[in-house]
C-alpha cells in the first residue's frame, strides 16, 4: 500500500506527463489534441519534437520506440521536393527499401512512376513517404501499438513540408493518417480534410501500387483517382 507521499509523487509525475503530451500535440501541429489510454501517453512522449526535416530523419535510424525497431535494417525517411504541393504516402518500406534506405523501389516502385507520370509529374514534383517509417515482417498486420507509435513521426514529418494536397496509397496508410476505420473501398477517391497547423491539407485515398501489380482490376478506379489528384493539384498551383 502506497503512503500518502507516494500518492502525492504519483499525481505530480501524472500531472507533469499530461503537460508534456498537450505540449507534444501543440509542438507537432494537432489541434485538436486526441485524448490517448494513460498508457499511450508514454507511446507519445518517445519521440522528442524536432528542429528540423533533416533532424527527423537523423532521427529514425535510432528511433526505438516499437518492436520494428528489433529487426530494422535501415528505417526509410521520405525523399523528393521538401516544399511540395502533393506528398505521397505508403504503407511501409520492404525489405528491398529498407536494406537501401530509399522509398518506393522495385516493381512496386516502378508502377508508382509511371502513375504519376500519366499525370505530368516527376518522383522530383512530389515527397515520397511512409506511415510507418521501418519495415514490417511479411505479412505481419502492424497492429495498435506501432501505428500509434509512428503515427506523430509522420505528422511531424508533413508539418515540416507543409503540402497542399496528400495521396494514401492503401488502407492502412489511409486509416493511419485519417485515423478511420471506414472499409478502404467508401474511402478511395473520395477526398477528406485535415488540419497540420493551421492549415488545412486535401487527402485523396487511392491503392498502392503493391496492391495493384496483384490486382490490376483496380487500375481503372486509380486512373480516376489520380485525375482528381491532378484536378485538385491544379487548382492548387493556378
Ligand atoms: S516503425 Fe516508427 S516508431 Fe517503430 S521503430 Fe521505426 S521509426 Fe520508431
Amino acid at each position: 500500500m502506497k503512503n500518502p507521499s507516494q500518492i502525492k509523487d504519483d499525481h505530480y509525475q501524472l500531472v507533469q506527463m499530461v503537460k508534456q503530451y498537450v505540449q507534444y500535440c501543440q509542438n507537432i501541429g494537432l489541434n485538436n489534441i486526441p485524448m490517448p489510454n494513460p498508457s499511450d501517453l508514454f507511446t507519445y512522449l518517445h519521440h522528442p519534437s524536432f528542429s528540423s526535416l533533416e533532424d527527423l530523419h537523423n532521427y529514425l535510424n535510432r528511433c526505438q520506440s516499437c518492436p520494428l525497431a528489433n529487426n530494422r535494417m535501415k528505417a526509410v525517411p521520405g525523399e523528393g521536393n521538401l516544399t511540395p504541393v502533393l506528398v505521397f504516402i505508403g504503407q511501409s518500406p520492404d525489405r528491398e527499401e529498407s536494406l537501401q534506405g530509399k522509398p518506393f523501389l522495385g516493381e512496386a516502385g516502378q508502377l508508382f512512376t509511371k502513375i504519376i507520370s500519366s499525370i505530368h509529374l516527376t518522383r522530383k514534383d512530389v515527397y515520397l513517404t511512409y506511415a510507418i517509417k521501418c519495415c514490417l515482417s511479411k505479412n505481419e498486420d502492424p497492429n495498435q501499438p506501432i501505428t500509434q507509435t509512428c503515427r506523430p513521426l509522420l505528422f511531424q514529418e508533413l508539418r515540416f513540408l507543409n503540402p497542399k494536397l496528400i495521396c494514401t496509397l492503401g488502407p492502412l496508410a489511409t486509416q493511419i493518417l485519417l485515423e478511420n476505420k471506414t472499409p478502404f473501398e467508401e474511402l478511395r477517391g473520395k477526398i477528406f480534410s485535415i488540419e497540420i497547423g493551421d492549415c488545412p491539407i486535401k487527402v485523396i485515398p487511392t491503392y498502392s501500387p503493391e496492391y495493384l501489380l496483384q490486382n490490376s482490376q483496380g487500375k481503372n478506379l486509380t486512373w480516376l483517382d489520380i485525375q482528381l489528384i491532378r484536378k485538385e493539384y491544379d487548382q492548387v498551383i493556378s
